[in-house]
């Protein structure tokens, strides 16, 4: 059954030829963006640590920001364990990863758990989700924005590149011209060097992915510690998937809350069980992303089956950990009647509560970050859902008992049906 509309689903129309279709079996992901990590359970190094990575001690914690300032150096233990070497509950050497890159630090968002949150995102994640609003977040490695609005064709960049990967100049309003098609990095043949962005005197080339210690996160966090006060809001840790990095995010949680910090763990859930339970201990509030339960759909959108993260679903219920599950609904992908009957009926019977469930609509916002990174994003033309088609499905929830937002704001109360 679908929700009535003039398209036949909820959210509008959608032009013909940019929601590619499970009958048509077209690529799940956009085709850039497959590779890198997809496929890989987060696991120690499946969110590509920085290659320094190695042990410190975490004896005799205190303030991690006044620790920041008057530490000595970090102790270099044993050395990282390799990418994609599971650690195992009762390990005894455990490894963590001194930095990890960050794309972000975004102070004041509403929308990411209570109250005021300052959004720490991580680079690197093991999903390649078509939609992907952050795709910056998504290989685990320095990339470059180019921001064709900002650049003059001055050809520095083009000087500098020792490996062929920069476009020569061409007149500046025919690179900027809407229609135009050049691209300044030719990505295929980039070695990330950055004597580029160096050169470049204008901010048109940018790194994104900026490797930081949790010290250093945690004392950007803790400038706006009275607007968390006030308002109940903390740090939410999100990227990317923060699990990809799991010592590190465990570390960076504990102590956020040792500081008195409230944490909130954005998450996909695709990460071993064992490691999961560990991360999450620390997180006051899971927000937990739902995709799609049906497994083939789920991969073909987002490049991984949805046992893992269904499973990680139902054993973190029973911990009774406050969780908010979080559901983007996509054009074409989890936009009918049925998609979110069903994911009531199996929220509802999980074994511990769901505290509440957001309905977040699709939106095209992003675009532009796509257009930096020099991928051509095939939803940019899809126009962003009107959040009042979200009313229909969300009464499929309410009616379950389940507390619905549309949009997930974290100061609104979320409802069930009453009666
Ligand atoms: S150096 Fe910067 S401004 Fe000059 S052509 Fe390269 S990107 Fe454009
Ligand atoms: S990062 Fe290095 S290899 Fe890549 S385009 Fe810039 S100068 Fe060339």
């Amino acid at each position: 059954m679908q929700i009535s509309s003039p398209c036949g689903n909820f959210y509008g129309a959608v032009p013909a030829g940019h929601a590619p279709s499970v009958a048509g079996k077209e690529p799940a992901v956009s085709p850039h963006l497959e590779g890198a990590s997809a496929g890989g359970l987060c696991t120690p190094g499946a969110g590509g640590g920085l290659p320094e990575a190695a042990e410190r001690s975490d004896a005799r914690r205190g303030n991690p920001v006044s620790e920041a300032r008057g530490r000595a150096p970090l102790q270099r233990g044993r050395i990282a364990k390799r990418q994609g070497h599971v650690v195992r509950p009762g390990d005894q050497e455990k490894t963590v990863q001194e930095k990890v890159l960050v794309t972000d630090i975004q102070r004041f968002s509403v929308n990411d758990g209570p109250g005021f949150r300052t959004n720490v995102y991580l680079k690197g994640c093991p999903m390649r989700c078509a939609w992907c609003h952050n795709p910056e977040t998504l290989a685990p490695y320095p990339e470059i924005y180019w921001k064709k609005r900002l650049c003059v064709q001055c050809g520095k960049c083009l000087d500098v590149c020792r490996r062929n990967a920069v476009e020569p100049p061409i007149p500046p309003e025919a690179a900027q011209s809407e229609e135009s098609n050049y691209h300044k990095i030719i990505r295929s043949r980039c070695d990330r060097c950055m004597l580029c962005v160096e050169a470049c005197l204008y901010d048109a080339l940018q790194i994104v992915g900026k490797p930081m210690s949790a010290e250093e996160i945690l004392e950007e966090v803790w400038q706006d510690k009275p607007f968390y006060d006030n308002s109940g809001g903390g740090m939410t840790l999100s990227g990317g998937e923060p699990a990809a990095h799991p010592e590190f995010t465990q570390r960076l949680l504990r102590q956020a809350k040792g500081m008195g910090l409230h944490t909130c763990l954005d998450t996909n859930g695709f990460c071993e069980w064992g490691i999961f339970r560990e991360i999450v201990r620390h997180a006051d509030i899971v927000l937990y992303d739902l995709k799609h339960l049906d497994p083939e759909f789920h991969r073909l959108k987002t490049g991984v089956s949805n046992e893992i993260i269904l499973k990680n679903l139902t054993l973190l219920s029973e911990t009774g950990k406050e969780i908010w599950v979080r559901i983007p609904v996509i054009p074409d992908f989890n936009d009918s009647l049925d998609v979110h009957t069903g994911a009531a009926e199996f929220l509802a019977g999980l074994p511990g509560r769901i505290a509440r469930v957001d309905l977040l609509p699709f939106h095209n916002w992003c675009q532009d970050k796509y257009g930096w990174l020099g991928v051509d994003w095939h939803l940019r033309e899809i126009e962003a859902f009107d959040p009042i088609f979200l009313e229909i499905p969300a009464e499929i929830y309410r009616e379950k008992g389940l507390p619905v937002t549309i949009g997930g704001s974290g100061f609104e109360k979320a409802e069930a049906a009453v009666g």
